[in-house]
């Protein structure tokens, strides 16, 4: 058996800058996940945003965690050379209610400390943003709302995590987890590992990982979201611009996105009985609000459609042989201790992948001080992207090249999905359609070491 001072469950970009904010003490860790590879969860389906922090509780740790969170952006995506825009957004309302809450959202930012936050007009909005529909009553402007590719930090994350002697274990289920004197013994498909402090970030799992030791206390129900993206060619907003509608919960997100694309998204809707399929009433939303909001958009440029899965995390009860939902859902961030060495993050939804580091130094943080470990003086915090290459040419559309996709394969892309997520092959106007056999017969000739 294996032995860890600390293991985190779950490899998305939570549980990655977990790992990463890990290493930066004197301790060994270990990091597990299910799938073949890392970012392969709700990492990889959400919006992008880096928030402002204006629409959270003021006061709250999201709020708190979000405005920080976004201040540190630029320092953490340049050390980990992960492309971050921040372009600024602009939401906007069309009619005296959703003006109010506009009101009410720019005192809420003002009080949490959002840097450079303005309610404008109609008419300015309109013309800082041509694309707008006319008719727009008010604006709130926040110029340090920005976008990141979340599945691109979470990878970066790992990669330096691992640098810094992060152990990973890939393709390992966590099946159950056990007490000792001095820790716990984690059961896995692939064996044990034992860990003197477990760090929880399993995502649309979180809650049942912790029901493996603990009796349960928060459960997740899930709802479910839809995602359009636009061909790179499409006519764009240069803001991420949010509506905020009259009726609540029913605007539509527009998002500049890093790698140039547009992205229209989330719808919100009741869970499929299969999670991650689009939902037709999904589309169909997103493409009437996208057309009141932003006419301009050519919906006919739309190249892929994908679902999403949000958790939302309750209190529960026992009550007539079973756990239901005390109450509303938990509005605020869900880090569980329920043992001494335990920690679980259940339930993490928008703004998360903002509050990622933030949340990943705070468990790094409470580890180190439960285990009095000192500060890793070699920490070396720095990681490299894989850079551009401009021969031999495999993804056309997006001229990404043979030695790129080999270096992704290098650092640990074992499918044409996880090549995708570390170059960004396959992301252009075909969608794979016509680089995807190459690659394939790459990762073969990489796994049989003929390359
Ligand atoms: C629709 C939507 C839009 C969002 N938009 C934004 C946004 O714009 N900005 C923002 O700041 N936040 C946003 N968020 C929130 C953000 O995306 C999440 O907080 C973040 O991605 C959660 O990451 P995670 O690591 O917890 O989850 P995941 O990425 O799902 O990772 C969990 C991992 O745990 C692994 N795992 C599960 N069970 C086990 C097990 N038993 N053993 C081993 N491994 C296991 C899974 O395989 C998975 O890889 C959005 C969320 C949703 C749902």
């Amino acid at each position: 058996m294996r032995y860890f001072d600390a293991a985190v469950i779950g490899g998305g970009v939570l549980g990655c800058l977990a790992a990463r904010n890990l290493m930066r003490w004197n301790l060994s860790a270990v990091l597990i996940e299910a799938a073949e590879d890392v970012c392969t969860g709700i990492t990889r389906s959400n919006t992008a945003i880096v928030y402002a922090g204006y629409d959270n509780k003021v006061g709250s740790l999201k709020a708190r965690m979000t405005v920080r969170g976004n201040r540190h952006f630029d320092a953490l995506c340049e050390t980990l050379e992960v492309p971050f825009n921040r372009c600024g957004s602009l939401m906007v309302s069309f009619g005296p209610g959703a003006d109010r809450v506009l009101r009410k959202k720019y005192e809420n930012g003002l009080q949490s400390g959002v840097s450079g936050l303005r309610l404008i007009s109609g008419p300015e909005a309109l013309e800082m943003e041509p694309m707008l529909a006319s008719g727009v009553s008010l604006a709130l402007h926040a110029p340090s709302t920005g976008t990141v590719n979340p599945w691109q930090l979470g990878i970066a994350a790992f990669e330096n995590a691992l640098h810094n002697g992060c152990e990973p274990r890939l393709q390992t289920w966590v099946l159950g987890i056990r007490h000792t004197n001095d820790g716990y013994i984690i059961q896995t498909d692939k064996g044990e590992i034992c860990c003197k402090v477990v760090l929880n970030c399993a995502g649309l799992n979180a809650d049942k990982v912790q029901e493996l030791l603990f009796p349960p206390s928060v459960r997740l129900f899930c709802d479910g979201a839809d995602f359009l993206i636009l061909d790179k060619h499409a006519a764009k907003p240069q803001y991420i611009i949010f509506q905020e509608s009259e009726e609540k919960g029913k605007g539509v997100t527009a998002v500049p996105t890093v790698d140039g694309n547009l992205l229209l998204g989330p719808s919100q809707r009741p869970l499929d009985a299969k999670p991650w399929a689009t939902s037709h009433d999904g589309m169909d939303f997103l493409r009437e609000a996208t057309a009141q909001v932003l006419p301009g958009v050519d919906l006919a440029q739309v190249i892929r459609s994908f679902a999403s899965v949000r958790p939302n995390p309750h209190r529960v009860v026992w009550r007539d042989g079973a756990y239901i939902p005390d109450g509303k859902s938990i509005g605020s961030f869900c880090i569980e201790n329920p043992a001494p060495g335990f920690y679980s993050l259940i339930g993490i939804k928008t703004p998360g992948l903002t509050c990622a580091d933030e949340l990943g130094v705070h468990l790094a943080r409470e580890t180190a001080e439960y285990l009095g470990a000192g500060e890793r003086k070699s920490f070396d915090p720095y990681r490299k992207a894989i850079h551009r290459k401009d021969h031999e040419i495999i993804c056309q559309c997006e001229q990404i090249s043979k030695a790129e996709i080999l270096e992704a394969i290098a650092r640990g892309a074992a499918t044409v999905d996880g090549v995708k997520r570390r170059v960004g092959s396959g992301m252009g106007r075909c969608q794979g359609a016509r680089c995807s056999l190459e690659i394939e017969r790459l990762l073969e000739a990489a796994k049989r070491g003929i390359l």
